[in-house]
């Protein structure tokens, strides 16, 4: 378990107001062989999202390369729709030039041809359930769900994985060895893009790669599976049997079970502002107020990949997927220079060295040492004529916990300010 809260602190997810891809990269120098997973084309379909967020951030790649675009049509993701500009699965033949998707179609295009790509994954939850023969309106040749789709059975070159129906045969059979139900069993659908001149099929991600010769699958759980976690289970299996097929050793932290994968699901991680402040997205508040950033030019950096920030109205919402979690309503500052990276507080009646944008933990009172050019505010705090609240014991009744932000009322805003200007926030948090 150490391992892998080391690799937390490691992967981080920087996201900026722009539309950029979300790529995270688990390489090993020494090898060229690199499986490319696409989440999120569609915005409703979770199964297509959760999955490659947990896989980058609950799995470790000891051998070749793995890359990952969870969200990759994160505006869609945000309204849980399947695409708020058109289908995006349709624009990898003819895209116009003012489409509000072709930055990032264009960009995702350029990593699939990426001379490392060998072998693309584009993950979908897909209606129903695939069978060859018609067993009425769920069950049918039509659906999409548990299937591994090629759009032929070969690529037109000898190379590494392009025997696309056999990877895809061999994929489907282990998965069907790990069924949660008898039903949810899985079966090769071939578009047969090519010769059956299917022109929406041909529109598609996968062929795209496929026409420039690279190996491309889609994993299509179904969306009549009862759960998220389910659906989640059934695209992890999948990855980790074209992992095998392709050589990818890995550990993962987790059994794979709907247990743990609902438990993963359920946690939106943490939120890194501009370095100096850390929220615990799990059990905070919907809105706080007056959090002290800059007027443009912020860093948001989340622990789950499925992250993302919209600014509206002045404010700026929190997304974890398509969860509103938080409201912040900024109160703009400069950021001071050569702020300390540890503060100095006694907790309990003990000494303790505190890192910026951190949390403690306090039992009784707390106390932050007095420092000659620091002005520190505990929100929730108030003391007649006092407008530096450094050296006083402060405990739990002293605070008002309308100021709290968690909705157990548990956690308070301590902030630190030089010259009136920012330098950083911590969270007490009462045991
Ligand atoms: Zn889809």
């Amino acid at each position: 378990m150490r391992f892998f809260s080391a690799l937390f602190l490691v992967l981080f997810f920087n996201v900026t107001l722009e539309a950029k891809l979300n790529l995270i990269k688990q390489d090993n120098p020494d090898s060229n062989t690199t499986l490319l997973v696409i989440g999120g084309i569609h915005g409703n379909e979770p199964g297509g999202y959760y999955a490659p967020a947990i896989l980058a951030t609950h799995y470790k790649i000891l051998s070749k390369n793995l890359w990952i675009v969870p969200n990759l049509n994160e505006a869609s993701i945000r309204k849980f729709r399947r695409g708020i500009h058109g289908d995006m699965n349709r624009k990898f033949a003819h895209i116009k030039k003012n489409d509000k998707d072709k930055e990032i179609v264009d960009e995702i295009k350029k990593l699939i041809l990426a001379p490392n790509v060998s072998l693309i994954l584009n993950l979908h939850d897909g209606h129903g359930f695939y069978r060859k023969k018609s067993q009425g309106r769920i069950y049918n040749p039509r659906a999409w769900g548990q299937t591994c789709v090629i759009d032929q059975c070969k690529l037109l070159k000898d190379k590494p994985f392009c025997d696309l129906n056999k990877i895809a045969t061999e994929v489907k059979d282990n998965i069907n060895k790990k069924l949660l139900k008898k039903h949810h069993s899985f079966n090769v659908k071939n578009t047969n893009t090519k010769k059956d001149n299917d022109k929406d099929m041909q529109q598609s991600l996968t062929y795209f790669a496929i026409q420039h010769l690279k190996p491309a699958f889609a994993i299509e759980t179904s969306k009549s599976l009862s759960s998220v976690s389910q659906k989640v289970f059934y695209q992890l299996v999948a990855i980790e049997e074209y992992m095998k097929i392709m050589d990818i050793n890995y550990t993962r932290d987790f059994e794979l079970n709907k247990q743990s994968i609902d438990k993963i699901i359920k946690n939106y991680g943490t939120l890194e502002i501009n370095h100096n402040i850390l929220l615990n997205l799990n059990n905070i508040k919907k809105s706080l107020s007056y959090i002290p950033i800059k007027s443009t030019h912020n860093s948001f950096k989340f622990s789950n990949p499925l992250g993302s920030v919209r600014k509206h109205n002045g404010k700026y919402l929190i997304y974890i997927a398509n969860h509103l979690v938080l409201r912040l309503k900024p109160q703009y500052f400069k950021m001071a220079q050569n702020c300390p990276s540890k503060y100095l507080f006694v907790v309990d009646g003990k000494k303790v060295s505190v890192q910026k944008a951190s949390e403690i933990f306090v039992k009784d009172d707390f106390k932050i040492s007095k420092s000659n050019n620091m002005r520190v505010n505990v929100i929730g705090f108030y003391k007649r004529g006092i407008t530096n609240e450094s050296g006083l014991s402060i405990s739990y009744k002293d605070l008002n916990k309308r100021y709290a932000v968690d909705k157990h009322k548990k956690v308070f805003r301590v902030e630190f300010y030089k010259n009136n200007e920012f330098c950083s926030m911590i969270m007490v948090h009462f045991k």
